[in-house]
């Protein structure tokens, strides 16, 4: 891809200093952002111009947690809980699926402008090849757990030990396989599922491959009141001591939700340099982690990918927990100006703060000069947006993905005008629901009165 030269756009950096540039340009060349400012006479004669009048141009969002759970989408939510749905039918994917859903996937994540996604998956290989095809930005985790998932339906916990060592092995043969591939855009990391879902001996072998490949840890950390009942039962200690001991609690650690953790399980948090990831429990105590200087990332995690939609979710749930404590007591315990995090500091937390989080703010996050050109432009020209004097407020309100007009990864346009350019996206659906169909067919025949529950409510809406 030759020079790319984004201009007149309302340009906001999200660097350290929070620049914002009214009108201003961005000149992007061999795939970083060769300068950006208000009046950017452009260095070169580019190849390609991107008119940004009445857009905002911005660093594109780093989503720093997600599952691919998409594929349950209208069944999971009708008669789903997650030990008894969900978790099974993980179980019924197949390492060949990603032919049918990987570019699928990848267009869900550059369509709503997320060019850096933690992805966690249980046959990450095979989305790593609709990544390396689609352009998109991803860091990526095999999924590694242990545990008998029909069994623990029931809510019996059967640790599977063939289990475990082959979801290890996953791990290694992403790491050697794809770490650094399709132009560095594909890095991985360690990611054993959670403290009730993998056994002391393998968190220890995660520890190790962290260690000896140099790469971040994701663990879901106090997700479930499940969890932390089995690992007490276990280990008579929360998941957040427990890892503790087994010196996992480190600053390679990211923790995702941290929904059950003790005040003391968070000063461990803090010591130890865990950062954390907060998903779709939005009530959890966002403020507080940040004025304890806990660094926090924004991921999408499951059924999907909308950044937008997310921190607005996360902004409801910051002002209904400010609400159910009076408010005031929110204000109080944390010194702060208010009770809920500002637009800005969500919209800079989707960006730069994921970034950071993954140990990629030197690379990606904000637009400097000399980082990675991953940049969307958010169309202004939506009778929901405009008029409006501040249109970062306006996005974070009330913009959605169809908004993000433009998507640009490591200097190359994934999305323009609206349209996807690296697939085809009407054929990558149409692919996708296909395989999806039969996947949840084979559940349902294994599982009858699940199709029966799930029948009566789509059908005849019980
Ligand atoms: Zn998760």
């Amino acid at each position: 891809m030759g020079d790319i030269l984004i201009k007149n756009g309302f340009i906001a950096t999200m660097d350290s200093e929070r620049k914002i540039y009214p009108k201003g340009s961005v000149y992007i060349s061999e795939g970083r952002i060769e300068s950006v400012g208000k009046t950017v006479d452009a260095p070169r004669s580019p190849e390609f111009i991107i008119n940004a009048e009445h857009k905002v141009v911005m660093p594109g969002f780093v989503n720093t947690h997600a599952h691919l759970q998409q594929y349950f989408r209208g069944v999971y939510e009708l008669i789903g809980d997650f030990y008894g749905v969900n978790l099974p039918l993980e179980g019924y994917r197949r390492p060949e699926d990603m032919e049918y859903l990987g570019l699928a996937s990848c267009a869900e994540l550059i369509y709503g402008g997320s060019t850096t996604t933690v992805v966690i998956y249980t046959y990450p290989d095979g989305f790593a090849r609709a990544v390396e095809e689609a352009g998109n930005r991803v860091v990526l985790g095999a999924d590694v757990e242990e545990v008998d998932l029909e069994k623990l339906r029931g809510g019996v916990y059967e640790y599977v030990h063939e289990k475990g060592e082959a979801a290890v092995r996953r791990a290694v043969n992403l790491y050697r396989d794809w770490h650094g591939k399709a132009d560095g855009k594909i890095t991985t990391i360690i990611a054993p599922k959670a403290a009730d879902l993998v056994t002391v001996e393998t968190y220890l072998k995660c520890k190790e491959l962290a260690q000896e490949f140099n790469l971040k840890m994701s663990t879901h950390l106090s997700q479930s009141w499940r969890e932390v009942t089995q690992v007490k039962k276990l280990y008579g200690k929360t998941p957040t001591e427990h890892l503790k001991d087994l010196g996992v609690l480190n600053n390679r650690l990211m923790g995702a939700h941290c929904t059950y953790v003790t005040e003391r399980d968070l000063s461990l948090i803090r010591e130890a340099g865990v950062s954390i990831l907060h998903c779709r429990a939005v009530t959890n105590p966002l403020l507080r982690w940040l004025d304890q200087g806990i660094q926090v990332g924004f991921g999408t995690d499951d059924y999907h990918h909308d950044m937008l939609q997310l921190l607005r979710e996360i902004l409801w749930g910051a002002g209904v927990r400010a609400k159910s404590a009076g408010g005031a007591e929110e204000m109080l315990a944390s010194n702060r100006r208010t009770a809920r995090p500002t637009f800005y500091e969500v919209l800079e937390l989707a960006t730069r703060g994921g970034a950071e989080v993954l140990g990629l703010g030197g690379e990606i996050g904000s637009l400097e000069p000399g980082k990675k050109a991953d940049i969307i432009t958010v169309d202004l020209m939506n009778p929901f947006i405009t008029p409006t004097r501040d249109p970062l407020t306006s996005i974070v309100l009330y913009g959605n993905s169809s908004d993000i007009d433009n998507v640009i990864v490591d200097g190359r346009i994934l999305k323009l005008g609206g349209k996807p350019t690296s697939l085809d996206l009407e054929q990558a659906l149409l692919k996708a629901q296909k395989r999806v169909d039969e996947i949840i067919d084979r559940f349902f025949d294994d599982y009858p009165e699940q199709r029966k529950s799930w029948e009566e409510k789509v059908f005849h809406r019980k």
